[in-house]
């Protein structure tokens, strides 16, 4: 840890908020397998964590950070949880710690910025977009025609996200998990096109595979996947796990 940038905390000492050279701080000790710092001039006393993302952490400094560095490449609460030998619970929590202190770092760094250019990279995936780098929705679209349908989250990245919000939430039995697949497919707008049929599709396969076979009229699965677009597209919005409640009670026939 960075010890150059840890400031004595008492708001009565003339030495409060300077940093380096300037504060006159000595080594106090540990507590929780933190370090603790003392002010030479007040005496007052505090964890060289406070204003980090260590502040009040509970697990080993070296778990946490392996943890985030997990999570920040990508990887599942779950499987996190399982490569550092963590409970999953005690990872979820990592994420708003971290995503705060991210903010708050960030907001600290990026400011009163006098910018005279800007990168156009969006705007070069758009015009110069290579045939070889087409989605294969777009193939379609310059093969049939229609609109590229803006506010989609991308294949890969809606797909994903879908997925890791099922994976990460808890589920009272089969119905709820399949019906998850299939509100957080039509939420998130994962697909340009298609996302009731994929969520629906989504659904059925995962009861399928796991031995349960629903018997609906394709016209009311057509129907409640309709029903489902409109309640999800509400003002105020409902929450995802309503909807999958809801979604559930009819799969599972209740
Ligand atoms: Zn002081």
């Amino acid at each position: 840890m960075d010890l150059t940038t840890c400031s004595c905390r008492n708001r009565q000492c003339d030495r409060y908020g300077l940093t380096g050279g300037q504060a006159r701080l000595v080594h106090a000790g540990w507590r929780h397998g933190a370090l603790r710092l003392e002010c030479v001039d007040c005496r007052h006393r505090f964890s060289a964590r406070v204003g980090t993302a260590y502040a009040g952490l509970r697990s080993p400094e070296l778990i946490f950070q392996d943890g985030v560095r997990q999570l920040a490449e990508g990887a599942s609460i779950r499987a996190t949880a399982r490569n550092i030998g963590c409970d999953k619970d005690t990872v979820a929590q990592w994420l708003p710690r971290v995503g705060r202190h991210c903010q708050r770092l960030l907001d600290y760094c990026l400011r009163d910025l006098h910018l005279t250019e800007c990168q156009l990279d969006e705007l070069w995936t758009f015009v110069y977009k290579k045939e070889k780098h087409l989605t294969a929705f777009e193939k379609m679209l310059g093969r049939y025609g229609g609109s590229s349908l803006p506010g989609h989250r991308g294949e890969l990245e809606g797909a994903t996200a879908a997925v890791l919000a099922v994976e990460n939430a808890y589920y009272g039995d089969v119905f709820e998990f399949a019906a998850a697949y299939a509100v957080y497919i039509v939420l998130g707008h994962v697909f340009g096109a298609g996302n009731k049929r994929t969520g629906s599709a989504a659904a059925l396969v995962f009861l399928h595979l796991n031995g349960v076979d629903v018997d609906r009229r394709p016209a009311e699965l057509l129907d409640r996947m309709l029903e489902l677009q409109k309640r999800a597209e509400a003002t105020p919005p409902p929450s995802a796990s309503d909807l999958v409640s809801w979604f559930a009670g009819w799969l599972g026939g209740r």
